[in-house]
């Protein structure tokens, strides 16, 4: 079977193992059972929706929060990707949440750039880069953009806005996505995940190159031409939208849709951890209820690549990896 390699589409607090949580609980003094660390994170099977599954991430925020967790953090992610054979990922998170101790912004990007730098000097066989995520709602945004314009090249690679979808309208975010585009600085946007079309319509005429989940898109004959004529890179992320409940059941996933179009879709685990799932998982779980082969998968990984917020020679070079 077909090893995926690529993930564009992952939350580093989402993803963030048991045993950096141990250890980070331990540096500060404190011990939790492993049991109780996996039913604090972990999304259960009768989870009902997206709020609820974002709870999870509240044990990750509250053990993020000093430059050693977020090096570590990130360090220990790459790691294990490079281990499951993945060429290259965009690890986002937003570093906005990350300052409760009183870090500033930058101290948790400089962090988290360390981090991802040492891994990869230590795991070359993988490429790894960073997504800024501005939060719905969220008070530091300003900040995440400047630092996503001053670090762009420099371990960050593009931006992200993500959150409760639909408690804010996206274009809220006009002048913040003007701002990057304007920088030249890559981005994508979580929309479509609870199912609202117009949501994606939304992020791609923001100037989003790629959506995150993207799932109400098959609702709308005209925004689902729209994916395919400006071929918006869709990241989907089956397994969590199972447990969000975006989608109800694995074989009605739009992903399969999305492919037949010809809409340049991916295959990501958005929380690893939260979600207890890896490239393979999804994988599996995509070709026992929607039969995709071998051959299809590797498209869309090409799909992934071609959708990397790298250069085209970066690109071409990640390619000749995938065979
Ligand atoms: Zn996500």
């Amino acid at each position: 079977m077909y090893q995926g390699k690529v993930d564009l589409h992952l939350h580093l607090d989402g993803s963030l193992s048991e045993d950096v949580i141990i250890e980070l609980l331990a540096r500060d003094g404190k011990t939790m059972p492993l049991a109780q660390i996996r039913d604090s994170i972990r999304v259960p099977d009768h989870c009902t929706s997206l709020v609820e599954y974002l709870k999870r991430f509240e044990l990750p925020t509250q053990v993020l929060q000093t430059e050693y967790a977020m090096e570590r953090a990130a360090y220990d992610l790459v790691e294990r990707l490079a281990a499951q054979g993945l060429v290259y990922t965009e690890i986002r998170f937003a570093p906005q949440l990350h300052t409760r101790k009183g870090l500033s912004q930058e101290q948790v990007l400089r962090s988290t750039i360390r981090g991802v730098e040492q891994a990869q000097k230590d795991f070359p066989t993988i490429r790894a880069g960073l997504l800024l995520c501005s939060m719905i709602g969220g008070e530091g945004n300003a900040e995440t953009v400047e630092l996503a314009k001053k670090y762009i090249g420099y371990g960050v690679v593009g931006a992200d806005l993500a959150g409760a979808e639909g408690s804010v309208p996206i274009e809220t975010y006009y002048d913040l996505f003007r701002d990057l585009q304007r920088e030249q600085v890559p981005y994508t946007i979580h929309a479509g995940e609870c199912g609202d079309p117009e949501n994606v319509r939304k992020a791609i005429e923001l100037g989003a190159r790629r959506v995150g989940h993207g799932c109400g898109a098959i609702k709308s004959e005209s925004v689902m031409d729209l994916l395919a004529r400006t071929q918006t890179v869709v990241e989907a992320c089956v397994v969590s939208n199972l447990q969000t409940k975006a989608v109800l059941d694995a074989k009605d996933h739009p992903i399969r849709p999305f492919f037949d179009r010809g809409i340049a879709v991916t295959v990501n685990t958005d929380n690893m951890s939260c979600s207890d799932t890896t490239l393979q998982r999804e994988h599996a779980v995509i070709a026992s209820a929607m039969g995709f082969t071998d051959a299809e998968f590797l498209r869309m990984d090409e799909n992934a690549i071609n959708g990397a917020f790298v250069s085209e020679e970066e690109k071409k070079a990640l390619l000749q990896k995938l065979a």
